[in-house]
């Protein structure tokens, strides 16, 4: 199925302490790349074909080069650790069993950028995998992988952890430096955007934590061999978290472009308790669902996913089988969104509650003809029309809903709770 990069060691005994790391080959990318000139670094990322793996997919050696260097003001790297959409736990893997492997990609990367401090900004709830990458950095300090030139080269970096305080919105990189400096988890406007003005008014870059794990690999085994991976757009491997109705839920590393039908059916166990495939979610909770009859020809990568009209997004599987109800699907993903919006923008403060009301009263058979072009006139109103990218990640799962699943939505409204659908009242398992 696919070539282990990421998760390789993570069931190693104490591959989570500095030796354990070491005894499996740790270290050796970082060890190169040091030997290189910091330009040479960001050209092999580039030529690695890396994209960012937090859901945007943007090649991040580009992301690098917008990095300015000579501004006399230092250069800040940020991991972005705020994991937080829904279907997504990826990260939690690396930062709870190889926590050094993301050390080491920051410290490649901020050697590559020019940066003598950097921040992991996790999320408030995650407190095991805070836990290991604090025991990590203290560890990390005590060996000489931090600190003062780092492994006995002329590199200084240190490295700060921040808890943050649980708000989905403060994984948008805007509103994570906002908090990092002690103020409201707000996005800002972009532009200015943080490579040129970012934390304290610096350049920053911020990076996903599987982004930032995989370079010792890029460093050690070379660009080619991790370009040798995947498609000839989507290179690499793709750590995947699925969850819903599967036999086998769990965190796997698969090589981009690998066919989703066959990550379902093999990785997956298949559809739990014998029941057919209704849906999927690929990609996070913010990405277009796709139907049972959709997912046929559709692989793992960025394009293929998009030219079936969905993302790769986080990477965040969710599978729903035929006992699925799909409004109460639609009226729990409004209520998330509606809960964590940060309220800046009135489309997204107000418009998300109000989508809520309206996937509420069709859920509990209160719904009125012209409900479903009431929400989707309100998704207009909201998507394109807000600071940050929250707006569009709100209306994207009502839409899409709605779209692949009128029927459903149609028969609920049309006929309340003598609906024609048995299945329509059985939300639990
Ligand atoms: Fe906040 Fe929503 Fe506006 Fe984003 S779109 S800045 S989350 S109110």
């Amino acid at each position: 199925m696919s070539k282990k990069i990421l998760l390789k060691n993570v069931h190693n005994q104490g591959q989570a302490t500095f030796d354990g790391y070491v005894n499996s080959g740790g270290l050796l990318g970082l060890k190169k790349a040091l030997k290189k000139d910091p330009k040479e670094v960001i050209e092999e990322v580039k030529n690695s074909g890396l994209r960012g793996r937090g859901g945007a997919g943007f090649p991040t050696g580009v992301k690098w080069g917008f990095v300015p260097r000579d501004t006399g003001k230092p250069v800040y790297l940020i991991c972005n650790a705020d994991e937080s959409e829904p279907g997504t736990f990826k990260d939690r893997v690396i930062m709870e069993r190889d926590p050094f492997l993301m050390i080491e990609g920051m410290i490649i990367a901020a050697y590559a950028l020019g940066s003598s401090l950097s921040f992991i900004y996790v999320r408030g709830e995650y407190s095991y995998p805070y836990i290991k990458t604090l025991e990590a950095i203290k560890e990390a300090y005590s060996k000489g992988m931090l600190g003062k030139n780092i492994l006995g080269s002329n590199f200084s970096h240190e490295m700060v952890l921040h808890r943050g305080a649980g708000a989905y919105i403060c994984g948008e990189e805007t509103g994570l430096i906002n908090s990092l400096e002690g103020k409201k988890g707000q996005p800002r406007i972009k532009p200015p955007f943080p490579a040129v003005k970012g934390l304290y008014g610096c350049p920053t870059c911020v990076n996903n934590v599987e982004t930032l794990a995989v370079l010792p690999f890029i460093f050690s085994e070379g660009w080619e061999a991790y370009a040798a991976l995947g498609t000839e757009k989507s290179k690499g491997t793709k750590l995947i978290s699925a969850s819903g109705h599967i036999n086998k839920p769990g965190v796997y590393e698969i090589e981009l472009g690998y066919p989703l039908k066959e990550f379902l059916e093999v990785e997956c166990g298949g559809v739990w308790k014998g029941r057919k495939l209704k849906a999927v979610i690929p990609g996070g909770s913010s990405v277009p669902v796709l139907r049972a009859d959709e997912i046929e020809k559709v692989n793992l990568d960025y394009e293929s996913l998009r030219d079936a009209g969905t993302m790769l997004g986080s990477g965040g599987f969710i599978v729903l089988d035929e006992t699925a109800d799909m409004v109460e699907v639609a009226r729990n993903l409004a209520h998330f969104y509606a809960h964590e919006s940060c309220g800046q923008c009135t489309p997204c403060r107000e418009g998300g509650h109000w989508v809520e009301k309206v996937f509420t009263r069709i859920s509990k058979g209160r719904g009125v003809p012209g409900d479903m072009e009431l929400v989707d006139s309100m998704c207009s109103q909201i998507a394109g029309h807000t600071i940050c990218p929250f707006g569009d990640a709100l209306v994207t799962p009502a839409q899409s809903l709605m779209k692949k699943f009128p029927e459903e939505f149609k028969d609920r409204i049309l006929n309340g709770s003598k609906s024609t659908n048995p299945l329509n009242y059985e939300l639990g398992h």
